[in-house]
Parts: C-alpha cells; structure tokens; sequence
C-alpha cells in the first residue's frame, strides 16, 4: 500500500517521513513508539513550586524565540490554564514555534516554577489528553507532530492488512504470544499497562528471533566452507618484511599476527575479529595479514566504510609496502570510469596483490583472480553480506574483521559465535592518552583559551555538537551560534568550516579534505566524524552537549586526536556529576569504557556510531532483554536446522530473508 493512500498524508508530509525512514505503509505501521508514558493531569492551581506537573493549556501568545549562549534558544509564551494566565518557556525546540498558534489546545509537560508564575516544560503535547491514558511517544522529525504521526498511523492500522509474523506458529503457541497484529495494534494504542507488556514482548522475541536467525543461518553456511587453502610460507619472509617497518610492533600486535599466520596457514578458514582502540595499530596488522596473503600468492581487498577512509588507508598503506614488490590500487566510485574498468581488469589478471576500497569492491562486476583475504575496516562486522555474496562468486577466502568498538565477551560470544578474537590492549610506544576534561557551558571562555592555543601552535580543532533534537531535526541553530561566537572571539583570525550530515557527499568530501591539508583551522560538526578518518594535525576537540551522545560514541570521537607527538585534549560541555563523562575523563581504555557502558545502560550506543545497519534495534535492548536473545537463540538454531533442508517451504517470510542473506550485493 501507498503512502497517499492514507488520508490526510499529502506528497510534502510524505517527504518528511522519508527522514525517519518510513517509506511505505509497512513502515509506517511497524514505526513503534519507543515510551510509553502513563497521564497523571495537574491542576495548576493545585501545584507548587517545583513540581513535575502535566497540564492542559490554551495557548494565549505568539511564542517570543531567544537565543544565548553557545547553542541554546528557548520559546517563552502566555498560556491559560484552569483560567490561570502563566508563562511557558521551553529550551532548544525553537521549531516548535509554528505549532503554538494563540487559541490551540495542548499539553504542557514541566517543572513549576511558583514564584515566577512559570512552567518549563520538557515537552509539549499538541493535543487533548486525559488522565490515566497511556501516551505512546514517538521518535519524530522536523515537520511532523506527535499528533500527525499518531494520526496517519491509525488512519494506516484501520486498513491495514498485511501483518507478517516472524515467530513460527508452534513457538507463538508455546509462549503464548498474541498475533503480530494484535502486538502492532496494541504497542499504538495500549489501552493499559498490561497491554504495552504484551505487545513488547512478542515484538522483541520476534525481533530477536529474526536477528538471531540471520546470524545462525551465516554461521551454518560458514561450516560448509571450513576448509581453506593451506598457505605454505617461511616465518622468515613475514619477520624481514615486519623489519621493514618503520617502528617496532607492540606485544599485542605480534600476538594478532601470530593469530592470523596461524589461521592462514592452517586448513580452518580464517574467521578473526580484531579488536583494539582506535590508533593501536590494527591497520599495521592488517598489512602484514595481507603480505602474508601475498606470499602464497593471493590477492587480498581490504574494505573500508567510506571512500575517504578508503582513500586514506591507500595513501598510508602504498607507503608502507613502497619497500616491497606488492602492487596495491584503489577502487572507489568516484574515479573515472575508464581508471576503474584498468583497476577491474587488472585484478582479473592478477596484476593487483592489494585492492582497497568500500564494500562496493565485491560487487558483481569486479572479478579477482584469486582472491584469498578479505579484510573488513569498522563496518558490517557480522558480514553476512560478503560472505554471502563471495561464495555466490565460488571464493572461500580468510576473513579478518577490524573494529575499534569492542564487544563484552559474553555479548561477542552470543553474537560471533564461532568467530575467533585477537584484542590489541597495548598502544604504540610513545603515545599518549588524550587528555579530558569535563567543562559546564559557563566555562566556555576558558575553553576558547586552550583553543586559541592550540592554533597558536599551528594545530588544528575538532568541535561537534549534536543535533539539538534527539530525532534527527535538522536544526542548525546551534553550530551557527559556535562559528559565530568562534569568529567573534578569534576576531576573525581563524578559519572555520560547518559540517553536517545534510551536505552532499561531495561538500563533506571538499571539506574534509580541506580540513586535512589544513586550510580549515576548527571544523565544527553535527554529525559524528567519519570514523577512523587520520587527521594528524588535530590536537584538541571539544564536543558539546557530550551527554547527549553515547559513551562509545565519545570515546570514538576523542580518538579522533592524539595521533602526534604532541599532547592532545579532549574538552567534553556537560555536567561533572554524569556518570559517563566521569568515565571518560578517567580513562582512555576502550575495552573498560565499553565495559562500564554496558554496565551502566545496556547495549545502548555498544556499536559506536551505529556502524552496523544489522544492529538497529526497534524495540529489543540487548542488555535488559539478554534473556530474551538466548532463548531466540536457541529457538532460531533449532527452526533453522528443522527448515533448512526444504528451504523453509513451509515459512515463505524465511526463504525470503535466506535468499536476501544469499543475493546481496
Ligand atoms: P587503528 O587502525 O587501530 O586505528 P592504525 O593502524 O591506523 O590504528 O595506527 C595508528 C597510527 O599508529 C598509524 O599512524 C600507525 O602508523 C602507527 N603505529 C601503528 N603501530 C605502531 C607501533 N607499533 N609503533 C608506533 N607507531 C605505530
Ligand atoms: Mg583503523
């Protein structure tokens, strides 16, 4: 079914949903809320000071937008509730102000400030709600009110008639689990606390259940393929080219590659996953997986997330194999097309050894002589994809994975399985921690100091900031106010630039690049810096609003400097009582930060940068809900061993998703 089919969605609000990825009805359907909250209205002439309260207001002012400091607005207007004239101010929802028109309904979210005759609210309501109701709240976006989306999804669920259940019948009878429909209808409109359980329940197994499914079903294709060529090489050719580097290697580096000469040359494919903080010198390791490959004679494509990470590993990677006879390309989809049809051929003949590019390099028209390792840079860690799509083209390589987010153990253990780990705890002789320092918004001068610092000295800053709504609204106020009140405190001697993720590709690229050779001294950005990206010159980054983002994401973006010689600071805008930046500011080791990030809040933001389009979850939560994981677990291996030999004849929603695993690109 079409979006326009739905009543009152006309073609500008369809665009809109588009930002929150609902493209069709199916999605629009199955876009769950992600709280439910339960209605307890106040009286404002009740309340005292201080109090949380929820009240019903008419409107009675044209909102008055204010901005202050670095990145704050709020909206101040008069509202009547209970026939009590008040003040209503909320901070950084200046979007919000065309919703509040003089005479509309809505429903005031807050904390009561007495003695001001003020409410400042959390949140905002467009809508009549009655105590005792539960309110299903959405993730929503520029554009789109909780009362429109709750709208057009119920306008959706009266027609709607194509539910596809992911849990067998036999296992829906077994734990009693209502239907799909009932679970999607419920998880919108609970009528009551006990309906809100039951509805997450059955979509988190479901959930879960089809995830796990996806991974045991790779793992089972990955048995048939154990066998792999058996390299026969001199450890004496590995060790006079690891001479040749120009720095001598850390004990767990030695320990990864021993790992990975072992796996190479033994029967058993390789399946490893390397783990180490950002700049602790997987890269390095990689390389010498790749000579190792070179030595038998195979050719090995080493794919990064993005084609500046690409680009960047070629430059560093050709210079450290300068000294040896290995001949290394890029491939990335904006070269020429006549470059890339001599790169294609080449690696047909084999007159490549090392190929470097995104994941595009396995698509259908590149062709390997023989292909023997695939090294897989910070993305699509559970590589159902490639593994898929490489023994469609009959190649059973060694697989080695990198990723600078570790997993907790157990979590790794469910999740990869059989996949071997190598950790890389130590860092590279000489260097040194980032310094962090936890700063309030009242200290921002200070931070401007060490700022104007660091340029002093010809270094270079990174300044994020992220998006004010937790959504994904575009709202730009706030790194307009940083580069301004940059530009004001520089006097203009500073050279600035704003990056976010709306930019087209080739804007964030001209950028990025102009950010590396320098020509930009501070580049202030919404969105999460690629990761990995190798800014030598970098010193300081200063990230504000740090509690807003998760803690690997932190820890991710602080890696982005200290990659010289000189000392490096990371200044985190927050609270010094949050328990996360206290975390950071109190170590540097990626594998404890991970750790207590799990402790603390569940899998939360485990996956960094949301890496992995596999791990997006929409209701499950791997940490709260890891009974649930297991039991899908267990249930998935089983139905999958059950269906695998009639190709899940009788499950078609299965099949469907085994021959996506099998074709995609
Ligand atoms: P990662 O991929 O883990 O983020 P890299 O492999 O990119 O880290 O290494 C970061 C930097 O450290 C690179 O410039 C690399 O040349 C350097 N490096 C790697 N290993 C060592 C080492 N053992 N001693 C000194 N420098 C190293
Ligand atoms: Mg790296």
């Amino acid at each position: 079914m079409q979006l326009s089919q739905i009543k009152g969605l006309g073609p500008k609000t369809i665009e809109t949903l588009k930002n929150i990825n609902i493209n069709n009805v199916d999605d629009l359907v199955n876009y769950y809320p992600y709280r439910h909250d339960i209605i307890v209205l106040n009286d404002i002439k009740g309340s005292e000071d201080k109090q949380n309260i929820t009240i019903e207001c008419i409107v009675d002012s044209v909102p008055l937008t204010r901005r202050f400091r670095a990145n704050m607005t709020s909206l101040t207007f008069r509202a009547m509730s209970n026939k009590k004239m008040i003040s209503v101010v909320i901070f950084n929802r200046a979007f919000l102000k065309t919703h509040l028109t003089p005479g509309s309904v809505i429903t005031v979210f807050g904390k009561y400030d007495k003695p001001k005759n003020t409410v400042i609210a959390s949140d905002i309501k467009f809508e009549k709600l009655k105590t005792g109701s539960i309110e299903s709240v959405y993730h929503l976006t520029s554009g789109l009110t909780s009362k429109a989306l709750k709208k057009y999804i119920n306008e959706a669920l009266l027609k709607y008639d194509n539910y596809i259940d992911y849990v067998p019948d036999y296992l829906n009878l077994k734990y009693n689990f209502i239907s799909k429909k009932e679970a999607v209808n419920m998880i919108h409109n609970p009528k009551n606390e006990e309906e809100v359980k039951q509805a997450l329940i059955k979509l988190k197994y479901e959930e879960l259940f089809e995830f796990m499914f996806k991974i045991n079903y790779m793992k089972e294709m990955n048995k048939e393929n154990k066998v792999s060529y058996i390299r026969n090489i001199d450890p004496k050719d590995i060790n006079d080219f690891i001479r040749t580097l120009p720095f001598e290697l850390t004990i767990d580096q030695n320990k990864a590659i021993e790992d990975i000469y072992k796996d190479m040359t033994s029967s058993k494919r390789m399946n490893r996953m390397l783990q180490g903080d950002v700049g602790s010198g997987k890269t390095i390791v990689s390389i010498v997986a790749s000579f190792i490959n070179y030595l038998s004679k195979r050719q090995t494509a080493l794919m990064a997330p993005t084609e500046i990470l690409a680009t960047q590993h070629y430059e560093s990677i050709k210079n450290i194999l300068s000294k040896t006879k290995m001949k290394v390309e890029l491939l990335v989809g904006s070269m020429k097309k006549k470059e890339k049809d001599e790169i294609i051929e080449k690696l047909q003949i084999g007159k490549i050894d090392l190929i470097i590019g995104t994941h595009a390099l396995l698509s259908e028209n590149v062709v390997f002589k023989n292909l023997g390792l695939v090294i897989t840079d910070e993305q699509h860690r559970f590589g159902v994809n490639q593994r898929a799509n490489l023994k469609n083209k009959g190649l059973l390589p060694d697989t080695l994975y990198m990723s600078a987010t570790p997993i907790p153990r157990t979590f790794a253990l469910t999740i990869y399985g059989d996949m071997d780990i190598s950790n890389i705890k130590t860092k590279p002789e000489g260097r040194k921690d980032v310094k962090t320092i936890i700063k309030s918004n009242k200290e921002l001068v200070s931070v401007y100091e060490m700022m104007k610092n660091e340029i002093d000295n010809n270094h270079q800053v990174f300044i994020v900031s992220p998006l004010i709504e937790d959504n994904d609204v575009l709202d730009l106020t706030t790194v307009n106010e940083i580069k301004r009140n940059i530009e004001l405190y520089f006097k203009g001697n500073v050279k600035s630039a704003i990056m976010h993720g709306k930019l087209s590709k080739n804007d964030k690229d001209k950028i990025m690049n102009d950010f590396k050779d320098g020509k930009i001294d501070v580049l202030i950005s919404t969105t999460v810096i690629e990761v990995g990206i190798d800014i030598k010159n970098a010193t300081m980054i200063v990230i504000f609003d740090a509690e807003r983002f998760g803690i690997a994401t932190l820890h991710q973006l602080r890696g982005r400097v200290g990659r010289n010689e000189f000392d490096s600071t990371c200044v985190l805008i927050g609270s010094e009582d949050n328990e996360r930046l206290k975390v950071l500011s109190e170590s540097n080791d990626g594998f404890y930060i991970t750790e207590k990030d799990f402790e603390m809040r569940g899998e939360g933001d485990l996956f960094g940068v949301k890496q992995s389009g596999e791990m997006d979850f929409k209701v499950a939560n791997l940490h709260q809900d890891m009974k649930i994981l297991l039991q899908a677990r267990d249930d998935s291996k089983e139905f999958l061993l059950e269906n695998i030999n009639n190709n899940f004849e009788n499950y078609k929603e299965y099949a469907k998703i085994v021959e996506e695993i099998t074709n995609l690109d």
